[in-house]
């Protein structure tokens, strides 16, 4: 962890606060299939000319999903983005984020148009289920739509997120195991459930949309490990309705 505030290396403080300790995430598949079960990491790092070191082993497991999950909207898709070592999402409780865009049945993006309007997109306005079973313990549904699809424009984010990172209208479901999904920027006024509900894994939540900071039309949908959808720790996901075996950017999916 860096000292606070964070300084440049001119000596000046960030222009931009940094909300998150820094951490290295280590990408590699090696220690799964080679059955590695603890890494030694290293580091020297340079401090005005001084070199300072420092090591830590780490245990090597793998997590096992608590919660039946299934992919929160039906039909064509496509990942645009995922976690943090897939070069995606970077804070703590989205380090396994996934990001969807509905596609048609022939996996065509826009269903008419070239994406300037919102209606252009396949995925505009497809039903979201809840992932699982569970308690709506927090609910946002008073955000509005970005007006272009293609432009995440600040001046539409709540005032709570100058700098990004908002997930629009937002729906956070506690499955009772220590796992919550949460499932951001839905439509304007499309949001079905109030703080509280208990839902059946299937059901209608809202609509997809383009709320909060976004560029798309989109789902971000993650699993992490407590009611607080930014200090939460991101735990990864799979769901019984899709096949695919590895969730990152780039990978298409049909969910059943
Ligand atoms: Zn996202």
């Amino acid at each position: 962890m860096p000292p606070f505030p964070p300084r440049l290396l001119d000596g000046k403080p960030s222009p931009t606060p940094i909300f998150w300790p820094q951490a290295i995430r280590i990408r590699t598949t090696e220690p799964q299939a080679a059955k590695i079960d603890g890494m030694r990491v290293e580091l020297t790092l340079d401090e005005g000319g001084k070199q300072v070191f420092a090591a830590v082993d780490l245990p090597v497991a793998s997590y096992v999903q608590k919660t039946s999950l299934i992919y929160p909207f039906k039909g064509k898709g496509i990942f645009t983005n995922a976690g943090v070592t897939n070069g995606g999402h970077r804070n703590r409780s989205g380090q396994f984020a996934l990001d969807g865009v509905g596609l048609d049945d022939r996996y065509a993006v826009y269903v008419d148009g070239d994406g300037s309007k919102s209606t252009d997109y396949a995925g505009w306005g497809r039903t979201i289920l809840a992932p699982a079973a569970g308690v709506v313990v927090e609910v946002r549904a008073d955000r509005p739509d970005q007006p272009d699809p293609e432009n995440s424009d600040p001046q539409f984010f709540a005032p709570e997120y100058p700098n990004g990172g908002d997930p629009g209208n937002h729906v956070v479901i506690d499955h009772g195991n220590g796992e919550f999904s949460l499932l951001a920027h839905f439509q304007a006024g499309s949001v079905l459930v109030k703080l509280g509900d208990h839902v059946a894994q299937g059901q209608p939540l809202g609509k997809l949309g383009s709320s909060g900071d976004t560029n798309t039309p989109h789902l971000h949908y993650q699993l992490h490990s407590g009611p607080d959808i930014v200090w939460s720790d991101g735990l990864p996901s799979t769901f019984s309705n899709v096949d695919e075996p590895v969730l990152v950017r780039g990978v298409y999916f049909d969910a059943k």
